[in-house]
């Protein structure tokens, strides 16, 4: 483990005995702790005020039950969080998961690494978090609306298109955001489109919004790439998950001339030998809502379904050039950094919130594999929300070219931040030290010209 800087060990103490049993909040904490020693030795400003105290800190938590009938007729609750982190640069955005791990540690990782993703698109919104451990696999339509519309019957009243604007992310969608609005548009009596992102195009969405977080890694990814003078055309790719982010990866992936081997689920892994047939994994995830097993028995013969398989050893049997994790937090760790470099990769890029463990971490940061945290490479999807509050800001609607464009424009400049902040502190091409380190400056400037609040 590294270790940190004198002066900002005993703000990351107090941070572990405030946060006691919460060990992926401590992960992402000490990730960002690690990178500020440097820039405040060259900013002692950022020492007044109790910045980076502050900035640990959640504004405000809150958890709530959340009672719903099921369709036998039994009531079960749950328990929802939304994590109000930061509104330093604008309300606090970040999605909502649901998943039966979600605790409120979780939710809180999530929102601290939303705080520096969302500053590092240079969009004004803060960071923000929240879930459920309500677990929507197998429930029916009808049990998942009754279940947001409990949800919502709570978290109406913490959030607004001023305040908080929650969204989409593992177990919310399109359907889930919209039984969501639908009840905050019934309680409030308000159409208040900015209130939430992820809404279906035909009442206040925006186009690009679902592909954004995938198609957006891919961009970071191309970023990387171009800085050795290579890029997807021809490029072999794993990419882990087959969620929203996994599926719109390997489309921008393909679409650059970019062969997909293989993705997965929580189940097994699925390796096409001739490259994952988007139109088959689309069917099998999105129209069916059903398990990846089914693919490989649609595909037939050059694919094959793995139950309990690791993606990453694939880089084992075939070359492998490009890594997207898209799955979810800690997926990827140090043996399997290792077989990836053994194997010849050449860039990685996070498209799911700290899929790679600490230790895979510091094996990329050991060679010259291009590695872009998740809060650079995955931003995309949390700018393109603030391009629909934009939108609904103005009552009007972009068409899909130019919400790319603007999409590929914010993760160059993303990039362009990144890296230049990188090479500012004398480490070109990490960029693990420029997100943390160009996040965290917008953020703490916000909050030192806003006074101690
Ligand atoms: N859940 C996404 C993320 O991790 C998107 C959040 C948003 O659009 O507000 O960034």
């Amino acid at each position: 483990m590294t270790t940190l800087a004198p002066r900002v060990q005993p703000i990351f103490d107090e941070v572990l005995r405030r946060n006691a049993g919460e060990p992926e909040f401590h992960q992402a904490a000490r990730e960002v702790f690690e990178s500020l020693g440097r820039v405040i030795a060259r900013h002692p400003q950022y020492t007044q005020g109790s910045v980076l105290e502050r900035i640990c800190e959640p504004e405000r938590q809150i958890i709530f039950r959340v009672p719903w009938t099921d369709d036998a007729g039994r009531v079960q609750i749950n328990r929802g969080f939304r994590v109000e982190f930061n509104s330093a640069l604008g309300p606090y955005k970040g999605g909502l998961r649901f998943h039966p791990t979600v605790t409120l540690g979780t939710v809180k990782f999530l929102g601290f690494e939303q705080i520096f993703k969302n500053a590092l698109t240079g969009m004004p919104i803060g960071g923000g978090k929240g879930g459920s451990d309500f677990d929507p696999k197998g429930r029916s339509d009808a049990e998942i609306m009754r279940f947001c519309q409990s949800f919502m019957t709570e978290l109406y009243r913490h959030i607004g298109e001023h305040t908080d604007v929650p969204a989409g992310d593992i177990g919310v969608g399109g359907r889930e955001i919209g039984y969501l609005f639908g009840q905050y548009k019934r309680i409030t009596n308000r159409y208040e489109s900015g209130v939430l992102t992820g809404k279906g195009i035909g009442w206040g969405g925006s186009l690009v919004r679902t592909e954004a977080a995938g198609y957006g890694t891919v961009f970071f990814a191309e970023q990387m790439l171009a800085t050795r003078g290579s890029g997807f055309d021809g490029a072999r790719v794993l990419v882990s998950g087959s969620g929203n982010v996994a599926l719109n990866a390997i489309e921008k992936a393909r679409q650059l001339g970019g062969v997909v081997f293989a993705c997965s689920d929580s189940s097994g892994v699925v390796y096409d030998r001739n490259g994952l047939d988007l139109d088959v994994l689309r069917e099998v995830k999105e129209t069916r809502r059903g398990r990846l097993a089914d693919y490989a028995m649609l595909r037939g013969a050059a694919s094959e379904y793995r139950a309990g398989g690791n993606i990453w050893s694939i880089a084992a049997e075939t070359r492998i050039d490009v890594a997207l994790p898209c799955a979810t937090q800690n997926e990827l760790d140090g043996d399997d950094a290792a077989l990836l470099i053994e194997n010849g990769v050449s860039a990685v890029a996070e498209g799911a919130n700290m899929p790679s463990t600490p230790d895979a971490v510091r094996a990329f940061a050991e060679t010259t594999v291009l590695f872009a945290p998740g809060k650079a490479a995955n931003a995309g999807g949390v700018a393109t929300s603030a391009l629909e509050m934009q939108q609904n800001a103005s009552r009007d609607s972009w068409s899909f070219e130019h919400t790319e464009d603007r999409l590929s424009d914010i993760m160059r400049g993303i990039h362009e931040r990144c890296a230049e902040t990188a090479d500012e502190y004398g480490e070109p091409g990490n960029y693990v030290l420029g997100a943390n380190i160009a996040g965290f400056s917008r953020v703490a400037d916000a909050m030192l010209a806003l006074g101690v609040i």
